[in-house]
């Protein structure tokens, strides 16, 4: 651990990244312009240049103690994978060992892939996958517990060529964006602007709780979340635990955090307590779409590691304790020129910004267009329990433009014509010694699952332990094909601004449907949605089939980020890890009922029945003793029946097919079962003596950390 007195942030910051100034230092000028151009135009790499790289890359590695360098990627399985090479070449005569790293080994690198999902994309007999360096994304080397890695972020694909992992479609998107992004400037006269990239910033919540006691509970060690566990006494009724001062462990396990962060050049900025208690947040600052993603899971693996050395457990479920709020991850997306231009800027008065008009159309445009697509790319099975909740974003897709955006769109609708914009009041305090501020021309929504904040949007509903990439391969593209109709029908327009104004009149008209501004966890919205034909997907398995619908089949073929075959392989992983999931869920909480709770229901029946006896004896009415004996009695029944259920349940869908038909079962039969079983066992929680109960409660775990 790193004192903190002497810290000097400025010189702590990428101190373990291969980054542009070390490139800089180390790297032959030639040598280091050639790779600024393939990183920055998309030149070729030659294998020459690749050598000098690989050899500077492997001597800075070794000085910061690596030993190892690891391709490392983000197949399907939502966590990183690597394979560990030292940088140990054939043996000399003299005994000694060369150390080296070859272009080539830089470049590619060949792990067997036939154990990761690839949704039938590669049969077990065609092991081979490549992983092929991202120099997009810096290299880095990483100080654990085994010691020092350079790690060398990859894309993986199969032998032919496919996708076999988050990295390479949202590569692709990036590409269409920034294309057809640069198509749209060009239309308004910009010549200058290079390139377009999504600008990314994900806030990562998560819950921390005491090891020792997580060690004691199966079901988040085999889950992640707790599959049983009756409401504690006190949840986040106060709202006394948000943003409320940091317990000293936490504060200490923050700062280790982001002393971790920051060396990887992480830019870890905020950070404090969310709603639920023992739940917190870690917001960077936002980058580049792909860096940001690499980012999220260095946050994610940094966020368990330290909480290991600090005696904690990090749980990145979006859905850890039933009752009081789940994780996500909020997805901030913007789009930035090359020159520094953030084209989610609606400027001071934006009826007057066409530009602006223009691109916040074609978004509301690709939202509504593929509502059910970009549900599904936030569809993993810990968001089943959070998306639709009361506290978590809707299942609906909807925009939040706030008032001063919605009343610029009504009168581009109502008379196809803006001529004010609302401005920000001044907001009185009312109190004298507070100044009165300017109040923002918008204000925020937290129930929007797509809401503007102000130059961004945010995108609520990816769930806390998912990467970003889906949903940002989704924003990409969708938002792409939107600039490229808008393209294709203004490009040949006569009176361009005539054009451009009936088509962002059009698109306003067309799509207005999809803005929502008011509370989005009412009932009353759900009917609205229904009303208005937006989808509500509520279950990860109603949404999958939005992947392979006619319409994303031909936009991401169109862009070429996904072919169908790519897109059919995810649908059979979803598929797969879904009933996978649900299964393991099943058994545990059957494992757990079996072994733990029934036989401490037992025991206490047990010791009731004793003293009711004892009672008696002594001529006294056992009464109390009695009904209690009898409830706990009904509740082991009700307990084993429950069991009964599910286990032919899980048996019945585990007879069918993997693909949908079987995540179908785990969906109608299986998790209704699961929910029935949990009711008599929290119930029983209520009822036993807290010292028999054999694991701990959700206040033990929410409350003493
Ligand atoms: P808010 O208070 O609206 O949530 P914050 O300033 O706390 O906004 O930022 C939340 C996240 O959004 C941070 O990761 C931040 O870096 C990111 N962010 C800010 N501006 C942009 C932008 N233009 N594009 C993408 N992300 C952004
Ligand atoms: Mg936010």
């Amino acid at each position: 651990m790193e004192g903190t007195g002497t810290l000097n942030l400025q010189d702590l910051f990428g101190r373990d990244v291969f980054n542009d100034t070390v490139m800089q230092q180390r790297l032959p000028k030639k040598v280091y312009q050639k790779l600024k151009r393939v990183i920055e135009d998309g030149e070729e790499l030659d294998l020459q240049t690749a050598d000098i790289i690989a050899h500077e890359m492997k001597e800075w590695a070794m000085e910061m103690g690596a030993t190892h360098y690891t391709h490392w990627f983000q197949p399907l399985t939502g966590v990183t994978a690597e394979k560990h090479d030292s940088f140990i070449t054939a043996p000399l005569p003299s005994g000694k060992v060369l150390m080296s790293l070859s272009g080539k080994e830089l470049i590619k690198g060949e792990p067997d892939a036939s154990s990761f999902p690839s949704g039938g994309l590669r049969a077990t007999f065609e092991a081979r996958g490549y992983t092929i360096w991202d120099c997009t994304s810096p290299a880095f080397v990483r100080q654990d517990e085994g010691g020092a890695t350079l790690c060398i972020p990859t894309a993986f694909c199969s032998y032919t060529g496919e996708a076999l992992d988050q990295k390479t479609p949202l590569l692709r998107s990036m590409e269409a964006i920034n294309k057809e992004g640069i198509r749209l400037l060009r239309l308004f006269g910009n010549t200058t602007s290079k390139k377009v990239t999504p600008s990314v910033g994900a806030e990562q919540e998560y819950f921390i709780i005491d090891r020792e006691k997580y060690l004691k509970r199966p079901d988040l060690i085999f889950t992640g979340r707790t599959l049983f566990g009756a409401p504690a006494p006190k949840g986040q009724e106060l709202d006394d635990h948000y943003f409320g001062t940091l317990r000293p462990r936490i504060a200490s396990y923050m700062h280790d955090v982001n002393l971790e962060l920051w060396k990887l050049g992480v830019p870890a900025k905020t950070q404090h307590n969310e709603a639920a208690p023992a739940q917190h947040e870690l917001a960077p600052i936002y980058e580049k779409a792909n860096v940001a993603t690499d980012h999220n899971q260095i946050i994610m693996q940094t966020l368990k590691r330290v909480a290991t050395r600090h005696g904690l457990r990090c749980l990145l479920d979006e859905k850890p304790f039933a009752g009081v709020n789940g994780s996500g991850k909020h997805d901030n997306w913007s789009l930035t020129t090359d020159d520094g231009i953030n084209l989610l800027d609606p400027g001071r008065t934006p009826h007057e910004n066409i530009q602006f008009l223009l691109i916040l159309c074609c978004i509301l445009k690709a939202v509504d267009d593929h509502a059910d697509l970009l549900r599904e790319s936030a569809s993993d099975i810990g968001n089943e329990e959070r998306l639709g909740g009361m506290e978590a974003p809707p299942a609906v897709i909807s925009v939040f433009l706030g008032e001063q955006l919605e009343d610029v769109i009504s009168q581009l609708v109502s008379t196809g014509h803006v001529d004010r914009s609302k401005k920000g009041e001044k907001l009185l305090t009312g109190v004298s010694t507070l100044s009165d501020i300017n109040k923002d021309a918008t204000d925020r929504n937290r129930t929007s699952p797509f809401a503007f904040t102000g130059n961004k949007f945010e995108f609520r509903m990816v769930g806390s332990r998912d990467s970003i990439a889906p949903a940002n391969v989704v924003l990409n593209t969708t938002i792409a094909e939107a600039f490229r109709d808008a393209c294709d029908e203004l490009e040949g327009a006569e009176d361009f601004g005539s054009a451009v104004h009936d088509l962002i009149k059009k698109y306003a008209t067309d799509h207005q449907r999809i803005i929502f501004n008011g509370n989005g966890y009412s009932d009353s919205w759900v009917h609205e949605a229904k009303r208005r034909g937006l989808p509500n997907l509520r279950s990860m398995v109603d949404a999958v089939p939005a992947l392979t619908s006619d319409r994303t089949v031909k936009m991401f073929s169109d862009f070429h980020v996904f072919t169908k075959s790519e897109l059919e392989a995810r649908t059979e992983v979803k598929y797969e890890t879904y009933s996978k999931d649900m299964n393991i869920e099943a058994r545990t909480m059957l494992d757990m009922c079996g072994k733990q709770y029934l036989p401490a229901m037992i025991r206490y029946a047990e010791h009731l029945a004793h003293t009711a006896n004892e009672i008696a004896s002594l001529g006294i009415d056992p009464a109390a003793e009695k009904s209690l004996l009898i409830r706990v009695n009904e509740l082991v029944g009700q307990t084993q029946e429950k069991m009964q259920e599910l286990r032919s349940a899980v048996n019945e869908a585990e007879r069918y097919p993997a693909g949908r038909s079987q995540a179908v079962q785990f969906k109608d039969r299986v998790v209704p079962a699961m929910r029935a079983l949990r009711i008599p066992v929290d119930e029983a929680e209520l009822i036993v003596d807290k010292k028999d109960w054999p694991v701990p409660s959700y206040a033990d775990l929410m409350f003493e950390v």
